[in-house]
């Protein structure tokens, strides 16, 4: 099993929280697309198991007229063999969803779309300048459903500048009763590098206080669970049979490809990265060269990501796959440091297999930085 994740990076403008590569500059789009096929086909025999998803992330694909989204996905299946796909997701933005426009994606295989609508408040969505507003967003959600696309997600954003509770709890609501399967949510950061790290710097907004966020996070838990959703990450929610494929893979460390610029890819054992940089980028593969430089991770790096990673899951860590990958020492390690968190009910301990509890949730930065090897 393995996937290919798609790099688009461009936006029309720059939320202010935002901290991922993106360009508002988009007369290199079609130069762009023609580098990423070119890349595909440089790196074609990096994965070697079958390829059982497809992502295409942002930035913001929905920027990409049509003929462009049909060149990628035409040029892949003349690259890889794409029979066994199982999930095929595209990001949207909300102001770039017309029925024509979804309709479109669906007829060229994508049977899944993970849409940023963040707020359903339009003041909250003008503080973090999204283009759109609120209504645009149910709209969205309703020309993709009536698509049949009926795979699903959209992402939200509590702590924002302003936000109270009333207000997310509001905002929660309104997504359950948009009937979506797949739900994202994460408390905003403040990112070095953004308007808004600038803005609290200069006192323009105030940051949410930790309390807020946790009264938020566990509305937001409670909520969603009995409206039948499954907490299966701490940031992620879905109905049942409606996990993201491509993002549990990555926290399985199934091998995948990253193209475009600033993608990463991991093959199993190591870690390849693309500049972020358009320019370069495009100037590397015109000369028909790969562009990544690699990282070849010590054996605690991969210990420490795959307790994050893993914790983090409902799922949770088994210690015996832990021992497996890194020998009994480590597990040993990791259990007895788990063990005051286990005491204090912040993990739960079934068998081999490690999980937080909710209480160990709100703390979970805390717990995973004190389980690390290191
Ligand atoms: S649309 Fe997404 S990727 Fe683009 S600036 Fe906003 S948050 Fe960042």
């Amino acid at each position: 099993m393995a996937g290919i994740y798609i790099h688009i990076p461009y936006c029309k403008s720059k939320c202010i929280y935002c901290d991922f590569y993106s360009t508002p500059q988009v007369a290199t789009m079609e130069q762009y697309v023609h580098s990423l096929l070119c890349e595909a086909r440089l790196r074609k025999t990096e994965l070697s198991s079958p390829i059982t998803t497809l992502y295409i992330g942002g930035g913001t694909p929905s920027v990409l007229p049509l003929e462009l989204v049909a060149e990628i996905v035409n040029g892949l299946h003349e690259v890889f063999d794409l029979s066994l796909i199982e999930e095929f997701t595209i990001e949207v933005n909300p102001d770039d969803v017309s029925p024509h426009y979804i309709t479109a994606l669906r007829q060229l295989g994508i049977n899944r779309v993970s849409m940023g609508v963040q707020s359903f408040n339009d003041n909250e969505l003008h503080a973090i300048n999204r283009r759109h507003t609120s209504q645009q967003a149910i709209e969205a959600v309703r020309a993709i459903q009536d698509s049949g696309i009926g795979n699903m997600s959209i992402d939200l954003i509590y702590g924002l500048p302003e936000q109270s509770l009333d207000s997310w709890q509001r905002n929660v609501e309104q997504a359950i009763g948009l009937d979506v399967r797949h739900i994202s949510a994460y408390c905003l950061s403040y990112e070095p590098g953004t308007r808004l790290w600038v803005m609290r710097e200069q006192g323009k907004v105030q940051e949410a206080s930790d309390e807020l966020c946790v009264a938020m996070h566990t509305t937001l838990v409670s909520k969603l669970e009995q409206a039948g959703f499954e907490h299966y990450e701490i940031s992620n929610f879905a109905k049942p049979g409606y996990r993201s494929q491509h993002n549990s893979n990555y926290w399985n460390f199934t091998p995948y490809l990253g193209l475009g610029a600033a993608a990463h890819s991991f093959d199993g054992t190591n870690r390849r990265f693309n500049p972020s940089n358009i320019k370069e980028y495009i100037k590397a593969l015109s000369e028909n060269r790969t562009v990544f430089t690699m990282e070849e991770l010590e054996w605690w790096e991969r210990h420490d990501e795959e307790v994050m990673v893993r914790l983090r899951t409902s799922d949770g860590l088994d210690t015996t796959v832990i021992a497996k990958h890194y020998g009994s020492n480590a597990s040993d390690t990791l259990l007895r440091k788990a063990r005051p968190f286990i005491n204090q009910g912040l993990l739960n301990q079934k068998g081999t297999i490690l999980t937080l509890t909710p209480q160990g949730v709100m703390m979970s930065d805390h717990i995973i930085r004190t389980l690390m090897w290191d």
